[in-house]
């Protein structure tokens, strides 16, 4: 699913295998080396991404799934804790063929090339996250 090495203490990079799914590889990498606080950043190319936009008018998501050859121009998020395994929250900025940009929070993408992550464990460090009741939003909690 993926390779990664530590480069220097608590810092990895990560390369996801072609054709896995981002999110659900970077988890596992997560709870595979216990991280549960840190920061991810990463380049890539994918051929299907599903992003999310929170309408604040109405607080309701809206997701939107893209199926093209994309390049990841920027992810960047961090890791938390919610209910004692690792959350991610990831945002994405992917360039299409014709050279515009489209992006969101990043929910699942398919990587068709490469996905090039660097994760930093700030292991002794916590970042809580729970579910604002008013807004039904997931924030941070410390
Ligand atoms: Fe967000």
């Amino acid at each position: 699913m993926y390779e990664y090495t530590e480069v220097a203490p608590f810092k990895y990079a990560l390369s996801i295998d072609n054709h896995e799914e981002i999110v659900s590889a970077l988890l596992a990498f997560c709870k595979d080396n216990e991280i549960y606080a840190g920061s991810v950043s990463g380049i890539g190319a994918v051929s299907e991404a599903t992003f999310r936009f929170l309408d604040p008018a109405t607080m309701k998501y809206v997701d939107r799934t893209f199926t093209e050859q994309m390049e990841i121009t920027n992810l960047i998020g961090n890791i938390s804790i919610k209910d004692g395994e690792p959350y991610l929250h990831i945002h994405i900025t992917a360039s299409r063929s014709d050279y515009s940009c489209i992006g969101g929070h990043l929910l699942s993408a398919r990587i068709n090339g490469a996905c090039e992550l660097i994760v930093e464990d700030f292991f002794d460090g916590y970042i809580g996250r729970e579910t604002d009741p008013e807004t039904g939003i997931n924030l941070f909690k410390f």
